[in-house]
């Protein structure tokens, strides 16, 4: 059974008759999956099928081919495991606010379920979704551990004021997933998705290649998940900072598409007997960290904008604007590793080259940025465009908001006063150097 704390419903619509559909969005995996469970439990109770809608819109958010690629793999995966459980799975491809009032209409559909995205553009779709159709709508937290509209209703400061409430909650919401997603057959089906064809259809760049160092998919995630706490969990709390050694998960791009639950690596890590401090440094990453993110954007429309960051951080950068900058780089500058900082050129190559970039060097990577660029907003626009373009795990609430805490102060404290910076928290080579071995690290991205 669900907790129905996760359950948002966003109409006055009750239910009469017709099929349950869930339109899969931001959570796109089978198993684990608390906006499926509910679907599939209102389903039974009324004796209907259950369908899975996904629109594909054919450009999102500087999304390339490498994170398309990515998702649409992951989204076949999916669709053959829906299969398995006779659970229909559809894809569209257009314009969500014509696509699912018009798929819901074609087949007589009597509820529409969906997961939660605070990010401003699926709430734009949903809302104008909601007002096209006249069946009830329910919106499900399949992301976040504890639902963002439980944990808070506001915009939380820090990462100190929502640890209390998250960890106060978890008790009750950290349980387990029921296994069994399977639903009686139903007659209506839908043909499989072509990979080839609906990538053919696709308007986005395609000279961003497809990442060769991570697979995308449910399984590919939970082996990476098997083997990160067998082999690395234990020196998280020691290495995570140290972008020469393996010890993060690398599951940010499986969390970011949905492809495995946040929700089942923690209950995993939890239980894995392996060192204290690890684990609560795990935990604290994937639920406090990650879930203050979707607070942020929740709550703060301008999540993306300098316009989003907290009231001192506005008031020092404007301070601090007219500092003279040593260097001053232009976009393709940045996008070619061109800089005269071989550490900063070596972590955008990391990104370029697979993917991902090591979260410590993305703090350093973005607070570069706000130095190299005329204005906070300038470094504001480039970081989210790069970051958007190159990560496999970009467009999410960490992203932005990852990017706003180097940047814009956010969820941190003020800091010594220091050209351009302002009360900023400041980063810099000689930092890098006593924490970790630089130049290996730019031989080990050289090599890549
Ligand atoms: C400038 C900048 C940009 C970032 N862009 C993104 C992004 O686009 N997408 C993204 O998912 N994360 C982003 N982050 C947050 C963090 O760096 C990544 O989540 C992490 O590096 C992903 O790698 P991992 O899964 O191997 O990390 P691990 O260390 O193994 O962490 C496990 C999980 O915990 C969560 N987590 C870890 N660090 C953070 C953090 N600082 N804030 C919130 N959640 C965290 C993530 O869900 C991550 O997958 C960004 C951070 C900064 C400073």
């Amino acid at each position: 059974m669900i907790n129905e704390k996760r359950i948002l419903k966003q109409n006055k619509y009750e239910y009469k008759s017709g099929a349950v559909v869930y339109w899969m969005q931001r959570d796109q995996r089978a198993f684990d999956n608390w906006a499926l469970i509910f679907a599939r439990q209102l389903a039974l109770e009324n004796d209907v099928p259950l369908f899975v809608v996904f629109n594909l819109v054919p450009d999102f958010l500087e999304a390339t081919i490498r994170q398309y690629g990515f998702m649409l793999r992951g989204l076949k995966e999916t669709e053959a495991i829906l299969a398995e459980n006779n659970i229909p799975f559809h894809l569209v491809e257009g314009d969500p606010t014509e696509n699912i009032p018009n798929f819901v209409n074609e087949i007589n559909a009597g509820v529409l379920v969906s997961d939660f995205n605070p990010l401003k553009i699926v709430r734009i779709w949903k809302k104008d979704v909601l007002e096209k159709i006249s069946i009830p709508y329910y919106t499900v937290d399949a992301h976040n551990v504890v639902p963002a509209w439980v944990v808070s209703q506001k915009t939380e400061f820090a990462a100190y004021t929502i640890r209390p409430k998250i960890n106060k909650l978890l008790p009750e919401f950290l349980d387990d997933f029921p296994e069994d997603i399977s639903v009686p057959k139903h007659n209506l089906d839908f043909p499989e998705f072509d990979l080839d064809d609906v990538k053919s259809r696709l308007k986005i760049n395609f000279e961003v290649t497809e990442s060769d160092f991570f697979k995308p998919g449910t399984k590919a995630g939970a082996i990476t998940l098997k083997n990160f706490i067998r082999t690395k969990l234990n020196d998280y709390n020691e290495k995570r900072n140290d972008p020469n050694e393996t010890a993060i998960s690398g599951l940010s791009p499986y969390y970011h598409f949905g492809q495995i639950a946040p929700q089942r690596a923690a209950l995993e890590v939890k239980n894995s007997g392996k060192d204290d401090k690890s684990v609560d440094a795990y935990l604290e990453e994937l639920i406090v960290r990650r879930e203050l993110s979707d607070n942020f954007c929740l709550y703060n429309k301008n999540y993306d904008s300098f316009e989003g960051f907290h009231d001192w951080a506005r008031a020092t950068l404007n301070e601090h604007r007219e500092d003279k900058r040593e260097y001053i780089y232009t976009l393709e500058e940045f996008e070619k590793s061109n800089t005269h900082d071989p550490l900063w050129n070596a972590a955008q190559s990391e990104v370029v080259k697979t993917g991902k970039m090591h979260g410590y060097m993305r703090m350093y990577w973005a607070k570069k940025i706000l130095e190299w660029t005329p204005s906070p907003e300038d470094a504001l626009k480039i970081g989210i465009y790069l970051n958007d373009k190159y990560q496999l795990d970009g467009r999410d609430p960490n992203g932005y908001v990852g990017v706003a805490w180097s940047i814009g102060g956010v969820h941190d404290r003020a800091w010594t006063e220091r050209p351009v910076y302002g009360k900023i928290r400041y980063m810099n080579y000689n930092g890098a150097k006593r924490k970790f071995d630089v130049q290996g690290y730019i031989d080990k991205i050289d090599r890549l």
